[in-house]
C-alpha cells in the first residue's frame, strides 16, 4: 500500500480563514481566488468542513424553502444566452400570458402545504414600468400576503424607476429576485440586450424602497473560476441577503445548449467558497441541481447551502418536494425557517450590528 505524503498548508490556511469568519472577519478577494483554484478531493473536502461549520454557526439547522411561479412565460425581447424564455430561440418552452388569479391561488396553496417561506412572482419580459400591469401586479401581490403566511416575492426584470420599486414596497414585496447573472466580466457573453449596469441600477432601486434583495447568478456557463468568485464579492458588495446559485442546465435552442457540464465537484467547491464569503447570507441552491448533482445533492448542505429552491422551476422539472424535504431530514435539517425580514444578517451571535455590506455603487 502506498501513502502520498500529506502537506498541511493548505488545511492550515483554510482552517485561519474560516476561524476568522466565525470571529466576525472576511476574507481578501486574493484569498477568495485561491480558494475557487483549489482542485482535488481533499482540499475541497477540507473547504467543505469549514463551510458546513460556517453555515451551521451562522444559520444553525434551518433551511430556508422557496418557490416560484411563473405569470407570464415566453417570447421576452431579451436574449440571456441559457434562457429557454427568450423569444429569439426556438425552444420547446411553453409560452402563456399573464395567468389568472386561480392559477396564482393553487401556486399559493401548495407553496403553504409544502411549509414554503417565499413565493416568487416571476415573469419573462425585460422589466417592468408604471401603468394597469403594475397595478394589476400590486393587487395580486397584496392578495397572496393577505393571511400572512407566504412571503410575496417577485422577479419582474428590469426597474428603471424607482416609483415602481417603491409600488411593490407598498403592496408587500419583501424580497425581489434579480440576479447579476455572472461576473461584470463575463455578463457580455451571457447577454447583449441590457447590461449588467442595468442590473445594478435596478437593485439600487429595491434596496432604495427597502425590498431584500435576492441575487446570485448561474455557474457552468462558460465563465472561469475568477468571475464565480468575483460574482460572489459583488453580490457581497451589494448586500444580497438571498443568494440563488443556479447550475446550468443546457436547454436545446439555446446559444448555451452545448456548454459543457461542470464536475460536481466543481459545483460543490462554489457553494463553499459563496459560503466563505457570504457568511451569513442564505444561499440558496436552485435550478439545475438535479441534473448536474444527481446522488450528490444532499452534499449542497455539507458545502454550506442554507436554502433550497423546491417546485418545479421555470422551464425545467424539478425532483418532488417530498423528496427533497426527506433529504432534510435525513440530514438533520429543519426547513421551518423562521427568520423573517432576514433578522439573522443583522445580528451577529452576540447580538453586535454587523458592518453594513458596502454601497451598490461599488461594483458598478
Ligand atoms: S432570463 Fe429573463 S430577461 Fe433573460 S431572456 Fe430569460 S426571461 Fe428574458
Amino acid at each position: 500500500m502506498t501513502h502520498t505524503s500529506f502537506d498541511g498548508a493548505n488545511s492550515a490556511r483554510l482552517a485561519a480563514m474560516g476561524r476568522r469568519i466565525l470571529d466576525g472577519g472576511q476574507i481578501t478577494r486574493a484569498e477568495g481566488r485561491w480558494l475557487f483554484d483549489l482542485d482535488g478531493s481533499a482540499d475541497i473536502g477540507d473547504l467543505m468542513a469549514w463551510a458546513n461549520r460556517l453555515r451551521d454557526h451562522f444559520k444553525g439547522n434551518k433551511i430556508h424553502l422557496c418557490s416560484i411561479v411563473n405569470i407570464k412565460a415566453g417570447g421576452c425581447s431579451e436574449n440571456c444566452r441559457f434562457c429557454a424564455q427568450s423569444a429569439l430561440y426556438e425552444t420547446e418552452s411553453p409560452r402563456y400570458g399573464l395567468v389568472e388569479d386561480d392559477a396564482l391561488r393553487a401556486a399559493a396553496a401548495e407553496a403553504k402545504a409544502n411549509g414554503v417561506v417565499g413565493l416568487g412572482l416571476v415573469a419573462a419580459w425585460r422589466g417592468l414600468e408604471e401603468g394597469p400591469l403594475l397595478d394589476e401586479l400590486c393587487r395580486q401581490f397584496k392578495e397572496l400576503r393577505a393571511d400572512g403566511t407566504l412571503r410575496a416575492d417577485a422577479s419582474l426584470g428590469i426597474i428603471r424607476n424607482p416609483r415602481v420599486a417603491q409600488r411593490l414596497a407598498e403592496a408587500g414585496v419583501e424580497c425581489y429576485n434579480h440576479n447579476l447573472e455572472s461576473s461584470r466580466r463575463f455578463f457580455g457573453e451571457v447577454c447583449t440586450t441590457h447590461t449588467y449596469e442595468e442590473r445594478v441600477a435596478t437593485i439600487r432601486h429595491l434596496k432604495d424602497a427597502g425590498i431584500g434583495i435576492c441575487s446570485g447568478g448561474i455557474i457552468g456557463m462558460g465563465e472561469e473560476r475568477e468571475d464565480r468568485c468575483e460574482l460572489a464579492f459583488s453580490l457581497r458588495e451589494i448586500g444580497a441577503q438571498v443568494v440563488p446559485i443556479n447550475i446550468l442546465n443546457p436547454i436545446p435552442g439555446t446559444p448555451f445548449a452545448d456548454r459543457p457540464s461542470l464536475a460536481p465537484l466543481e459545483i460543490l467547491k462554489t457553494i463553499a467558497g459563496f459560503r466563505f464569503i457570504l457568511p451569513r447570507q442564505e444561499i440558496m441552491v436552485a435550478g439545475g441541481r438535479v441534473v448536474n448533482l444527481r446522488d450528490l445533492q444532499p452534499l449542497i448542505f455539507l458545502a454550506g447551502a442554507s436554502a433550497l429552491m423546491v417546485g418545479n422551476y421555470l422551464t425545467t422539472v424539478n425532483q418532488s418536494v417530498q423528496k427533497d424535504l426527506q433529504m432534510l431530514k435525513d440530514l438533520g435539517l429543519d426547513p421551518s425557517w423562521d427568520k423573517h425580514g432576514f433578522s439573522d444578517q443583522r445580528e451577529t451571535y452576540c447580538g453586535s450590528q454587523v458592518e453594513p455590506a458596502g454601497p451598490v455603487t461599488s461594483v458598478v
